[in-house]
C-alpha cells in the first residue's frame, strides 16, 4: 500500500506516521518546514511568547511572594523571537526524526494532484517529478483571512504570522478580531508593554465561548487596561505618522503603530489540482469530506483545517489518524462529541461540549454548577484566584453536556470533563470521585457538586 500525504502539519504528519505504522509505504510532500501552522506560526510559537509574558507577569509580582529582586527586569522581544525560533527548530527536528524512524519519505516542494493517484512535485530548484500512490491524503491547512479594509502589507498591517517575528515591541497595537488569536496576542503584547486596543464586530470578546466566560475575560482585559471596542468594524485605514490611522465604522479614528488582523482563516484548497480530479469543495473553499475523511473522489482523503471543520491542531491529528486507519484497512469514523479547546489568555480558557446558549437553543433541560477559583486554597497559594468552572449537565440524567473553565491551568483541567463527556459520565460520577487536595482540580468536583447545590465550599444560599 502506497500513501502520499500533501502537507506536513499536525494533520499530515500524524496521518503519515499512522499509515507507516500500519505498514504502508508513505511519502510526505511539504513546501515549508515540517509542523505546519501549528509549529511554525501558530500553537507552539505563540506559547513561547505566552511563557515569556507569564514569567514577566509573575516576576513583576515577586514582592507578593516574599521574594526580592536586586535589579530590574525588562522584555527583549528580539531575544524572545530567537527563543521561539529555537523551540520551532527543536520540535521540527523531532518530527523529522519520527518520520524517518518509521521510514516515511519527505519530499520538499509544491505538490499538485494530477490524477486521483498521482501528485506532481515542483522542487524549490524548479525540477519536477511525479509520484504515484494508491491513496492520497490532503492536509494543506489554512491561512489568515484578509478583509478589504485591511489588506496585509507585512509591515504595519499584519497577520499573526508577522506578529510572531516583530523585533521591537510596538508602542500601540490595534487588534482586529477578539477571537482566539486576537485575545491571545492582546495579553501577550500588553504584558510586554504595548498599548492594546481590540476592535470586535460582535457584541463580546471570544464570542464562540460560553457567555459567562466572555464576561469574565472582558473583566480581565479591563484589569490589564486592554481596550475592547465591541460591535465595531474597520472601514478604512490610511498611513499616518509612520504608523496607521484606522477609521472605524462608527466614524471614530484610532492611531496605531501596528494593526494585527485576526478575523478567522481561509482554506488552502486552491492551486493543488482539486479541479483536475473533481474533488468537491464547499462555498467557503473547504474540501467536503464524510466522517471517514473521504472526499468525493475514491482513494482521496482530506484532513485538518482544509476541510473547514474545527480549526484546531488536535482535531487535525485525530482526523489524520481516522483517514490513515481507513486507508490501511481499519474502518474508523470521526466523533466530534468531546473536542476540548484551550485559549492561552491570562487567565486561560478551557472548554468542551455544549455552551449554555446552545442547550437553550436546542430546548434541552439542563442544570448548571459553578465554582470560583477564589474558593480554592491552591489558587490562593499560587496567587491566581480569578475565574471559575462551569458545568452544564442534562436534566434529569445528570449526564455532563459541557464544561467551561476560565482560570489557572484551565487548558489542562478541561480534560477531566472531556473524558466525562466522551464516556457519557454524570456529575455524580465526578462528585463521587475523590480529588486530591490541594489542587485546582478540586474545583471541578465542587462545580459538579454545585449542580445539585451540594458544593462543600459554597456558603448557604439565602433568598435575599
Ligand atoms: P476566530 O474565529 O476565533 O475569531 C475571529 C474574530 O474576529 C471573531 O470574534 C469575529 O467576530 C471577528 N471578526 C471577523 N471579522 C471582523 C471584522 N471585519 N472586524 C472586526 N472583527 C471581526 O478566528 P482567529 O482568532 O483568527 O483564529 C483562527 C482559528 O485558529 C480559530 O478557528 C481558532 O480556533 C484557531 N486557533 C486556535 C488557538 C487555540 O486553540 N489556542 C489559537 C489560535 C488560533
Amino acid at each position: 500500500m502506497r500513501v502520499s500525504v500533501l502537507g506536513a502539519g499536525p494533520g499530515g504528519y500524524v496521518a503519515a506516521l499512522t499509515s507507516a505504522r500500519s505498514g504502508a509505504q508513505v511519502t510526505v510532500i511539504h513546501d515549508e518546514e515540517v509542523g505546519g501552522t501549528c509549529l511554525n506560526r501558530g500553537c507552539i510559537p505563540t506559547k513561547t511568547f505566552v511563557a515569556s509574558a507569564e514569567l514577566l507577569a509573575r516576576t513583576r509580582k515577586l514582592g507578593a511572594f516574599g521574594l526580592e529582586l536586586n535589579g530590574s527586569i525588562a522584555p527583549n522581544l528580539s531575544k524572545i523571537v530567537d527563543r521561539k525560533n529555537t523551540v520551532i527548530k527543536t520540535q521540527a527536528k523531532g518530527i523529522r526524526g519520527l518520520l524517518k524512524s518509521w521510514g516515511v519519505a519527505l519530499k520538499s516542494g509544491r505538490g499538485v494532484l494530477i490524477s486521483p493517484t498521482e501528485i506532481e512535485i515542483t522542487a524549490p530548484d524548479g525540477s519536477r517529478e511525479t509520484i504515484a500512490s494508491d491513496n492520497i491524503i490532503i492536509a494543506t491547512g489554512s491561512k489568515p483571512s484578509e478583509i478589504p479594509a485591511l489588506p496585509f502589507d507585512g509591515k504595519n498591517i499584519i497577520s499573526s504570522t508577522e506578529a510572531l517575528d516583530l523585533r521591537e515591541i510596538p508602542g500601540r497595537i490595534l487588534i482586529v478580531g477578539a477571537g482566539v488569536i486576537g485575545c491571545e496576542f492582546a495579553f501577550i503584547y500588553r504584558e510586554l508593554g504595548s498599548e492594546v486596543t481590540i476592535v470586535e464586530m460582535l457584541p463580546r470578546a471570544v464570542p464562540h465561548e460560553d457567555h459567562e466566560i466572555s464576561e469574565i475575560l472582558e473583566r480581565e482585559l479591563k484589569k490589564k487596561k486592554i481596550k475592547l471596542l465591541t460591535n465595531a468594524g474597520v472601514s478604512k485605514t490610511v498611513p499616518h505618522d509612520g504608523g496607521i490611522r484606522v477609521l472605524l465604522s462608527d466614524g471614530k479614528e484610532l492611531d496605531a503603530d501596528k494593526v494585527l488582523v485576526a478575523v478567522g482563516r481561509s482554506f488552502n484548497s486552491d492551486n493543488i489540482g482539486l479541479e483536475n480530479i473533481g474533488v468537491k469543495k464547499g462555498s467557503r473553499g473547504e474540501i467536503i469530506v464524510n466522517s471517514r475523511m473521504q472526499t468525493s473522489v475514491p482513494g482521496v482523503y482530506a484532513v485538518g483545517d482544509v476541510t473547514g471543520g474545527i480549526l484546531l491542531a488536535h482535531v487535525a491529528s485525530a482526523e489524520g489518524i481516522v483517514a490513515a486507519k481507513n486507508i490501511t484497512g481499519n474502518t474508523s469514523e470521526m466523533n466530534y462529541l468531546a473536542v476540548p479547546s484551550a485559549i492561552f489568555t491570562s487567565p486561560e480558557i478551557g472548554s468542551v461540549g455544549m455552551r449554555e446558549q446552545e442547550a437553550r437553543d436546542k430546548d434541552i433541560s439542563f442544570r448548571i454548577g459553578r465554582f470560583p477559583f477564589r474558593a480554592l486554597g491552591k489558587a490562593h497559594a499560587m496567587d491566581e484566584i480569578s475565574g471559575m468552572i462551569k458545568i452544564i449537565s442534562d436534566e434529569p440524567s445528570g449526564r455532563i453536556l459541557g464544561a467551561h473553565i476560565i482560570g489557572p491551568h484551565a487548558s489542562d483541567l478541561i480534560h477531566e470533563a472531556a473524558v466525562a463527556i466522551r464516556a457519557g459520565l454524570t456529575v455524580k460520577d465526578i462528585s463521587g470521585t475523590i480529588h486530591a487536595h490541594p489542587t485546582l482540580a478540586e474545583g471541578i468536583r465542587e462545580a459538579a457538586e454545585d449542580v445539585f447545590g451540594e458544593a462543600v465550599h459554597v456558603g448557604k444560599k439565602t433568598d435575599e
